[in-house]
């Protein structure tokens, strides 16, 4: 809303399947470890042009190290990160021949003081999310953002709850189609319960774990 609002030029690209569908086909939620949905629903798009991301090394969750300007990835031992990835690893200006693309990050050396101050002195708004408390904004139940904030995300946004729990369903019932059944989920509140405890900082023993779902598989696309 506030890009539509905003920022009218911006193209937004609709990728080639929806995150309801995508868990279906991989026949379990996305999680910390395994971020499928990134690849799908962010990473792609871009080919051809130069894109220009506001990703920043102070949000990485692990310590900035290096002070890179320019990776030129294609044949490099080092792998170009997602577009939204902040990583250490990410640079100032990063190119890919294969993908024949080139991507700029701007902010990349910024501290958050440094994007309110610019904001600020440049009189630009922002989103009014950060005034609630917001303090990244992303897709609405990222498991990346953890369980506390998921769960706030869907009290505030109940009809993407709603959706997961329809994609879940629909998923087990995949699951039961394809022959592998996980007999510790039988509906999807079981596969949002599990979901969340997953996404929680600190897991508990005896609880199922990543281990136990993908030792029957998880499907590629
Ligand atoms: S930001 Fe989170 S929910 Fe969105 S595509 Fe990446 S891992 Fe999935």
């Amino acid at each position: 809303m506030f890009m539509r609002e905003h920022y009218p030029d911006v193209v937004v690209e609709r990728p080639g399947i929806t995150m309801w569908d995508l868990i279906v086909k991989k026949g379990m939620p996305p999680t910390r470890i395994v971020r499928y949905c990134c690849d799908q629903l962010k990473e792609r798009g871009g080919q051809g042009r130069f894109v220009i991301t506001g990703v920043r090394w102070a949000e990485s969750a692990r310590c900035k190290n290096g002070w890179g300007v320019l990776e030129l990835n294609s044949h490099s031992s080092v792998r170009i990160k997602l577009m939204n990835d902040n990583d250490e690893a990410r640079r100032l200006l990063e190119s890919c021949v294969m993908k024949s693309m080139h991507t700029l990050n701007p902010i990349i050396d910024w501290l958050e003081e440094d994007v309110w101050e610019y904001l600020e002195s440049r009189g630009i708004s922002h989103c009014c999310l950060y005034d609630e408390g917001y303090s990244r904004i992303g897709c609405i139940g990222c498991p990346l953002a953890g369980a506390k904030q998921m769960r706030r995300e869907f009290a505030r946004y109940p009809k993407y709850e709603r959706a997961y729990l329809r994609a879940f369903d629909r998923m087990l019932q995949a699951r039961i189609d394809n022959g592998k059944p996980y007999l510790k989920w039988h509906c999807g509140q079981d596969v949002m319960d599990w979901w969340l405890r997953e996404s929680s900082h600190s897991v508990p023993e005896n609880q199922i774990t990543f281990e136990d779902i993908s030792a029957e598989g998880v499907d590629t696309l």
